[in-house]
């Protein structure tokens, strides 16, 4: 398995991936761990939670050096996502007690209850992206309520995958607790199936969630799958415009544009869709991509080479099908997997700008009609992570959001995950849910203890 720095494009470290006996010792490590870990108090276990925190604030210029070489990320973006880790673990060691406290339920019982027990060892399949934001959310809850956890992650992020199990080594975490399985995509079936491997969750692209959750339904295995996302923003007449194209531009390129709820389809209303094209293309005009260890670049390159080359055919295709190339749109004469930023405009249904999923720094801008053709396009597609929507008026706004196929509507804001509050999708972005409570809860035995 290789990190290579995808602004060099050089090799800068290769690994072993694991043979089957140390995947197998691996797992009954970790469920041997599970057995005391699950005894333990809350108290105990945030007090290591903490430390934890404290580790990954102590090396936040380390690990997002790390990140950059491994994956392009900016180093601002990098320190700001090993914060956010930090902040998780903080969260879920203040709160994980409150959220899986033994709720009594009045029934004919002398005494009945709902407890929440931990459901033992649970697999985490993890994408390069935010290579410590996705997993610390998953990791922080999952610990906190008594689980452990196995972590696979991306091939092209093997650093960042033992660097996240050190961090836990570092705080105290018992050897166990935590563990990373150098192993690629295609042997992850066998893992799924064991025997003490009792749940998955997987963020990543809609065609691995399925084959994950094809596997664990065989099983009879809880799953939580986070997949892609084109998330919609409808900006309407009554909007602030250059609040609208402002934060537009933000997200569209929020990590380069590699991330799962970055903006990707912007529906505006006939009325202001030139102006906001207009002073959307001209803000583009100002990124500066380059070098992620330079602080002057707004955004570095893709992840990988191949990723770069996917989405430039994306773009090429959409606009052989008619959408307008009105900035970006060719591969830089430089070294190292860049892409420019790019906007498509007059991208129709049909376009594969519009049906797929873009994942990279190319925004697409679709006219609709009015509202009502607003909302019917924000919902014609497969995906349904997170949506936006920009109007001066409150209770419209309201309305609007409760029409909208995702699993979160910001308005006059754009999408991002808190940890206090739920994180998800509808549709061919998954299901379940991660962070607040509802994600400490995903990997529970929901258990009725009923006294006569
Ligand atoms: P990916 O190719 O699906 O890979 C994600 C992870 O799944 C990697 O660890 C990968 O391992 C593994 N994997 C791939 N195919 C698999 C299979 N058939 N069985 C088991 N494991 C498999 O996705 P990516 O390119 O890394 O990430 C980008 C995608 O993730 C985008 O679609 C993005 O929207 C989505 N995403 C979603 C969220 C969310 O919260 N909803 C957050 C971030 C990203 P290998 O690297 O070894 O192939």
């Amino acid at each position: 398995m290789q990190s290579v720095n995808p602004h060099s494009q050089q090799q800068i470290a290769t690994y072993a991936p694991y043979d089957d006996a140390k995947i197998e010792q691996l797992i009954s490590a970790a469920d041997s761990t599970f057995h005391d870990w699950r005894t333990t108090s809350f108290a105990a276990r945030a007090a290591l939670m903490r430390v934890a925190a404290n580790v990954l604030r102590q090396r936040q210029t380390e690990l997002a050096a790390l990140m950059a070489s491994e994956m392009g990320k900016v180093l601002k973006d990098g320190v700001a996502e090993i914060g956010k880790c930090a902040d998780c673990c903080d969260f879920y060691a203040d709160n994980a007690e409150k959220f899986l406290a033994n709720q009594p339920i009045a029934t004919d019982a002398a005494d009945s209850y709902i407890a929440c027990d931990p459901l033992g060892v649970v697999l985490a399949v993890m994408p390069w992206n935010f290579p410590f934001w996705q997993v610390f959310r998953f990791a922080a809850p999952a610990l906190m309520a008594g689980n452990v956890g196995l972590l696979k992650h991306a091939s092209n992020a093997c650093g960042c995958a033992l660097a996240i199990q050190d961090v836990f080594m570092q705080a105290g975490f018992p050897a166990g607790a935590f563990t990373t399985l150098l192993v690629e995509g295609t042997r992850v079936e066998p893992i799924i199936r064991h025997r003490l491997v009792r749940a998955v969750t997987l963020t990543g692209s809609t065609p691995a969630g399925k084959s994950v959750a094809g596997i664990a339904g065989s099983e009879l295995k809880k799953s939580v799958l986070e997949l892609g996302g084109s998330d919609a923003y409808i900006v309407l007449q009554d909007a602030d415009l250059g609040l609208a194209v402002q934060t537009c531009v933000k997200s569209r390129l929020i990590n380069g544009g590699q991330s799962c709820i970055a903006a990707k389809r912007f529906i505006v209303v006939r009325s202001v869709q030139e102006e906001f094209t207009r002073r959307y293309v001209e803000q583009f005009r100002n990124v500066r991509f380059g070098d992620p260890t330079d602080p002057e670049s707004d955004i570095g390159p893709m992840a990988r080479a191949d990723l770069r080359d996917q989405i430039h055919d994306q773009v090429c295709r959409s606009v052989a099908q008619g959408a307008q190339l009105l900035i970006g749109g060719a591969v830089p004469d430089q070294p190292g997997s860049y892409y420019p930023p790019t906007v498509l405009g007059g991208v129709r249904p049909g376009m594969v700008a519009f049906e797929e999923e873009i994942f990279g720094p190319v925004a697409s801008i679709i006219e609709a009609d009015d509202e009502a053709d607003a909302i019917a396009l924000a919902n014609q597609s497969e995906f349904g992570l997170g949506s936006a929507v920009f109007t001066s008026d409150k209770s419209k706004a309201d309305r609007i959001a409760r029409q909208i196929d995702a699993g979160s509507v910001f308005v006059n804001a754009l999408v991002k995950s808190d940890v206090r509050l739920p994180f998800g999708g509808v549709k061919h972005s998954g299901y379940g849910r991660e962070l607040s409570w509802f994600g400490i809860q995903e990997f529970v035995n929901i258990k009725t203890v009923y006294h006569a």
